[in-house]
């Protein structure tokens, strides 16, 4: 079968044939080392560099390209507008990257792909060829997705859903609060990265509101039924924050939402409320630089699940909350076992070494008060159709409180493990 690369391929036979039949790959620069660059230092592109420089021993030449010097993570984001931890905690530079996989960290912003000529141009006026191409850019939001709020308002209303300076920005809004004043979240409609995201970041602020500003109020405007672990953050706003959170669904307006970010007000299904704090968590769609490359389909980018290859490109590959891949949540543990699985086998394609099987898990862990941490898990089986849910797990309601506190601390001992496989 002969691909084209500007067209979406099938998915079962090409990604069988690539598993089982890796042949060794004709550098397209004469003879040197095969080339991959890697578009984004988050969970996915900071997990892929390192395991394709460290497991290929040298044999890869890998770029990785990446705007910012310091990646906040947004998991415990929320534990920082918490009190938590310190924004130091949650930042991680790209130093041993470069000095110890000799991994090439460009600090740049990827702004075209040219996927004929094989080549990726920066903002910077630099352009880099590729052999392999690794998109994991994360997600931006979909423009006009809350009438009158735009990415120029996110000083005003912060989304605080990409961690550094917004949430910074909302941890100012939170603390400077008026006694008695009122925080307002629009919540995001599915799929979104970090399911119990916001829901997380609502105890977090309680937990600040409860100790500083007792008199405060929350209100969450949802266009969702229903969210993840929807019973344990329940319980739990009714035992530790009685009477401060109002939770609005779609059956009371909370899908009917607008903004004002010049006279800070909130209109939910035709009833205007001044707020002084307002977190618009818009809807969410791939990184803007896989539209850019072309390899989207509505907002999400479908990828050959055994590979995450790009159904539109088998050269090009998509990682994390960008990709389309079947039941995986948006989150950065799925992300990392992603960049893992498509190390393996892009070294596989371009070196000719073994190709496994890959295991799929994801666990997302949320703190609900102080030692009180809930988590939600899965684990998954690569098909041909898509990454399928296999079977799953979820902290219950009312379970005591030393249980709690030892999933808060596995929760930490998550993070340390993680960020060390992200980062070296
Ligand atoms: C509040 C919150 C809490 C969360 N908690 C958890 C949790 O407890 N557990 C969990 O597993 N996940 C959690 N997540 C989700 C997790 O952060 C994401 O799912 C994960 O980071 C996705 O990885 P990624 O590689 O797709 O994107 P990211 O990690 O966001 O990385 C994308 C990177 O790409 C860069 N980039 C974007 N465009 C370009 C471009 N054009 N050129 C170059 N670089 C570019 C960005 O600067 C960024 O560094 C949470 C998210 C939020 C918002």
């Amino acid at each position: 079968m002969t691909l084209d690369r500007r067209t979406f391929i099938g998915t079962g036979a090409a990604a069988a044939a690539a598993l089982s039949a890796p042949k060794v790959y004709a550098a397209s620069n004469g003879g040197g080392k095969p080339r991959v660059v890697v578009i984004g230092g988050g969970s996915g592109g900071a997990t892929v560099a390192r395991y394709l420089a460290k497991d290929s021993d040298g044999a890869i030449d890998v770029t990785l390209i990446e705007p910012t010097r310091v990646y906040y993570t947004c998991f415990f984001s929320n534990l920082y507008l918490g009190g938590f931890r310190t924004l130091e905690s949650i930042g991680h530079t790209y130093g041993t990257l470069a000095s110890e996989y000799g991994i090439n960290v460009v600090h740049d912003y990827a702004v075209g792909v040219d996927r004929d000529t094989m080549t990726v141009t920066t903002a910077g006026g630099h352009t880099f060829p590729y052999d392999k191409l690794v998109l994991s850019p994360g997600i931006d939001f979909i423009d006009g997705a809350v009438p009158g709020w735009s990415v120029a308002s996110q000083n005003a209303m912060p989304h605080a859903y990409k961690a550094g300076s917004q949430s910074e920005l909302l941890k100012a809004q939170i603390e400077s609060m008026p006694e008695g004043g009122t925080y307002a979240m629009v919540a995001p409609p599915n799929p979104y990265r970090c399911p119990p995201g916001p829901y997380e970041r609502i105890s977090m602020v309680a937990h600040v509101l409860k100790h500083k500003n007792p008199t405060a109020k929350i209100l969450i405007a949802d266009p969702k039924k229903k969210f993840s672990k929807q019973g344990l953050f329940m319980e739990a706003w009714n035992k530790y924050y009685p009477g401060m959170i109002e939770w609005i669904g779609p059956d009371f307006g909370g899908k009917n939402v607008s903004v004002d970010p010049d006279a800070m007000t909130i209109d939910i299904d035709g009833t205007v409320e001044k707020v002084d704090v307002c977190n618009v968590i818009p809807a969410m769609k791939a990184g803007r630089i896989c539209e850019i490359a072309g390899v989207t389909k509505g907002n999400w980018a479908p990828v050959v699940p055994r590979t995450m290859a790009s159904k539109a490109d088998p050269n090009v590959y998509v990682l994390g909350d960008s990709s389309a891949q079947g039941d995986m949540p948006k989150a950065g543990f799925a992300a990392n076992a992603q960049a893992k699985m498509a190390a393996m086998v892009i070294r596989g394609e371009l070196t000719g070494s073994r190709v496994f099987p890959a295991k799929l898990s994801n666990i997302c862990w949320s703190l609900l008060a102080e030692n009180d941490g809930v988590k939600v898990g899965a684990s998954f089986e690569v098909t041909d159709e898509k990454i399928a849910k296999t079977g799953g797990f979820v902290s219950k309601p009312g379970e005591d409180a030393d249980l709690r506190k030892a999933t808060y601390e596995e929760s930490i001992g998550w993070y340390e493990g993680i960020v060390s496989d992200m980062f070296g």
